[in-house]
């Protein structure tokens, strides 16, 4: 407990001490290298041994430039010819040299003569290496890296590794201070599965850095080299095995069988006015056989937008019912919160089950009235904002907590959930399709159900971009569509970050709207509308009173107006691949074909571009995701400073899917042949924790 709140961790291997000391222990760094260093996140010996070189340069000699590929680094032995001083100043400093078979120049800017007149004397034999280019035909190597007399070439490394690096910080500075954070390389004891290394053919983890940091040909800096893949293992594995204590440490804690009788769920389906989906009903039959378990449940259900996620959360809650208890569910925006109410009470209703709702705009004595009913088991089913997990909100008998739209949360606020309700069950919900790399690496911890199935009868979704300064043309052709009694939403430019802007194109898009379209038609919501006047669009809007949303992206998760089959986005380009994905979701929920137009102002940038040709192309959410993921980065992706993901510094989630999923498998293998971590590649695992310092494992372990 102690060690979380001075957030130092007591008990650090005595064998890691070298490689966690100062940076500036290391020979060449100062306080100046430091900082820059720094800048790179590396602040001690270790974060430097995992930072491997990214290219390297091939210095082997060759007897000319002749037949090198150009522009390329070349090392050759020449004959210094004659010197060309500039003739104005500030112009190129020539030297004339010839190799085996051609002659070519050595140019210099800003040299001093006496200075080149002694490092290359006219007539003497001299190794230089360094760029080659060709400029006007001519061969010039301009500003060598190596100009060394011919008897002293073997000075010259044949392959020198380039590490990353940061503005001022050079590769001499980086090279020495690897090279003597090498040298501090304790002998670790094995952690992963000795049949795994040799089948891979993986190196030791000592002999893997050694190799990493000492490529001999290009071909060692590859991703696939073994030291490289044990390497990205390691990362992986220590990321695994964190989720897999999470988990372990979850499941040990006692949970509590929850079985339902059936008898809601089956009032409920007979008030449905269609039949679950295929996926619905197995989703449903995982999470009730995993509720019966004594174990406590920490699923995820992952669904596309429209799956028909929350068919199954009601399920869900209402095997909690079932079985004498009760279930919460909470969403991330109001609206959400408000739309499951309405949504889910007709048919909570149908079956003899109370269902309220609790959000931050409960206040005094109603507030008090639902807490106690709650505290009383007079309400069964809770849904709300994150105001359903406030201190002095109790229940009488809370057997499940559901997240919807997880991604909303992140990994630490999903972690203090399960910490909450001691022997509750968990479910969380997330629409946002991420690739399995991405959910192996943030969900690892947890079991997975699919929904991977729409519910039968949707019909695609038209997608068309659109030039902004086509603008009349589309609220004439949403006049007309109105007209028909069609609804649409119309998402104004995301601007910039400050929400104001936001806000004032918001309001400037609905004056504009309301006077081309009619004041009735038209309503505004956005997220700095008083509660009312929100509930009061949204309302409107549900009930076909108004034919048009103007919004921001308030509406972006998980709002259902089956009715509403036009989505018009303005300004396209500014919105993220993800939210375009969830935005246009909003439609193709009813019967009706639906259609989305995608405004954008040219110029168009590149990734502007390929993100609206990508939502044109497909509706395949795992496919858009994918593009995603390619275009932006796993970090960015899912937000690392929120999700708890790891920056990794070897692995490459979006390269090494493979290589997670047998992390994810060797990782509980290991916890469940030795759940305390003491046998011998236990404790070898507890020092690869150390070392990747994952301390929200160390703590589980320490507890444990
Ligand atoms: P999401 O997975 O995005 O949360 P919802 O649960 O909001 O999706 O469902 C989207 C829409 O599909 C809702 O209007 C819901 O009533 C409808 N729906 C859900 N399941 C089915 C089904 N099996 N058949 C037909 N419509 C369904
Ligand atoms: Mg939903």
């Amino acid at each position: 407990m102690s060690a979380e709140s001075t957030g130092t961790l007591k008990g650090r291997p005595e064998a890691l001490f070298p490689l966690f000391a100062d940076v500036e222990t290391l020979p060449g760094v100062g306080p100046k290298s430091a900082k820059l260093l720094a800048v790179l996140r590396i602040e001690k010996p270790v974060d430097l041994l995992l930072t491997l070189p990214q290219s390297g340069i091939d210095r082997r000699k060759r007897a000319s430039v002749l037949g090198a590929d150009l522009p390329g680094v070349v090392t050759v032995e020449v004959t210094v010819g004659q010197h060309h001083a500039p003739a104005r100043r500030g112009g190129a400093y020539r030297v004339a040299v010839e190799d085996a078979q051609t002659s070519f120049q050595i140019v210099f800017f800003r040299a001093h003569d006496e200075y080149l007149h002694r490092a290359l004397p006219t007539g003497a034999r001299r190794i230089v290496s360094g760029k080659v280019e060709l400029f006007d035909g001519v061969a010039q190597m301009v500003h060598p890296d190596y100009m060394l007399p011919a008897d002293e070439g073997a000075e010259i490394p044949d392959f020198e590794p380039i590490y990353p690096l940061t503005a001022g910080l050079t590769q001499g500075v980086m090279r020495k201070a690897v090279t003597g954070a090498l040298t501090r390389l304790p002998d670790l004891a094995e952690w992963i599965d000795p049949g795994q290394k040799a089948q891979q053919g993986w190196p030791d983890w000592a002999d893997a850095l050694r190799t990493a940091h000492a490529p001999r040909t290009m071909a060692d800096l590859g991703a696939t080299h073994p030291a490289r893949v044990r390497l990205a293992y390691d990362e992986l594995m220590a990321h695994q095995l964190t989720l897999a204590l999470a988990r372990t440490q979850l499941k040990r804690s006692k949970g509590r069988t929850t079985t339902g009788s059936g008898t809601l769920q089956a009032r409920v389906l007979a008030a449905l006015p269609y039949k679950p989906t295929g996926a619905q009903t197995r989703a449903i039959a995982e999470i009730s056989a995993d509720m019966a378990r004594e174990m406590k449940m920490n699923r995820l259900l992952q669904g596309d937008v429209g799956s028909g996620k929350t068919l199954v959360a009601l399920n869900a809650l209402l095997i909690a019912v079932e079985a004498g208890g009760q279930g919460v569910m909470m969403a991330p925006t109001e609206i959400l919160a408000r739309q499951h109410l309405e949504g889910l009470r007709p048919l909570a209703e149908s079956a003899g089950v109370v269902l309220e709702i609790l959000t931050g705009r409960d206040k005094g004595a109603e507030r008090r009235a639902k807490l106690a009913a709650l505290a009383a088991g007079n309400i069964h089913i809770l849904v709300g904002t994150h105001a359903v997990f406030q201190k002095d909100v109790e229940f009488a008998d809370l057997r499940l907590a559901i997240i919807d739209e997880q991604h909303r949360f992140g990994v630490r606020q999903r972690l203090e959930l399960g910490r909450k309700g001691a022997a509750v069950d968990v479910l969380v919900m997330t629409a946002t399709p991420i690739p399995r790399s991405l959910s192996l690496a943030q969900y690892g911890d947890m079991d997975i159900s699919v929904l991977d199935e729409k519910p039968p009868g949707r019909k695609p979704i038209a997608t068309a971009l659109v030039n902004i300064a086509r603008m009349g043309e589309v609220v004439e052709r949403l006049r007309r569509a109105i007209a028909e009694g069609r609804q649409a939403y119309w998402v104004c430019p995301l601007v910039d970050e400050s929400k104001m802007s936001d806000l004032s194109s918001a309001e400037e898009r609905f004056r504009h709207l309301r006077a081309a379209l009619g004041e009735g038609h038209v309503r505004l919501i956005h997220g700095q509308m008083p509660p009312e006047d929100k509930d009061a669009a949204m309302t409107a809007f549900q009930n076909g009173e108004a034919s048009v949303l103007v919004a921001t992206t308030v509406i972006e998760v998980g709002v259902d107006v089956p009715n509403a089959s036009i989505m018009v986005i303005e300004r396209a380009e500014s919105f993220g691949l993800a939210q375009l994905h969830q935005l246009r979701g909003r439609v193709g929920r009813g019967s009706a074909a639906s259609t989305c137009l995608l405004m954008y102002q040219s110029p168009l940038s590149e990734s502007g571009e390929r993100r609206l040709a990508t939502m044109r192309d497909t509706d395949d959410g795992f496919r858009i995701a994918e593009v995603d993921l390619e275009m932006r980065g796993a970090g960015d992706v899912i937000g690392t400073a929120q999700s708890g993901l790891p920056r990794f510094r070897i692995a490459d989630l979006e390269g090494q899917t493979a290589l997670m999923a047998v992390a994810q498998s060797d990782a509980r293998k290991l916890l469940s042949d030795d759940p305390d971590m003491t046998g011998p590649r236990g404790r070898a695992a507890r020092v690869l924790l150390w070392l990747m310092e994952r301390d929200q494992a160390i703590r589980l372990i320490s507890v444990g």
